[in-house]
């Protein structure tokens, strides 16, 4: 007994981040791992060259789950302030 822990209390957000992090939709394969901000879409590394070509704002996703979650964060509040 008491060998069960559980960080997840408290934490609703990451259902958010769970279905954030997903795979590319040209790559199957391979998952997200960057964020334009041109295009407000999230892509694989084979999609990163058609975005930076274009001179577009990428940044890379962090797969720490802290600073996934900062990143999303500051994804949504962005999406806010454009509406
Ligand atoms: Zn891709
Ligand atoms: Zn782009």
């Amino acid at each position: 007994m008491g060998v069960t822990t559980s960080s997840t209390t408290g934490e609703p957000d990451l259902n958010k981040i769970a279905s954030a992090v997903k795979f590319c939709e040209i790559h199957p394969s391979k998952k997200v791992k960057f964020y334009c901000k041109n295009d407000r879409s999230m892509f694989c590394s084979k999609c990163i060259l058609k975005h930076t070509e274009m001179k577009h704002d990428v940044i890379q996703i962090s797969p720490k789950i802290e600073e996934m979650k900062k990143m999303i964060e500051e994804m949504v509040i962005e999406v806010e302030k454009h509406d």
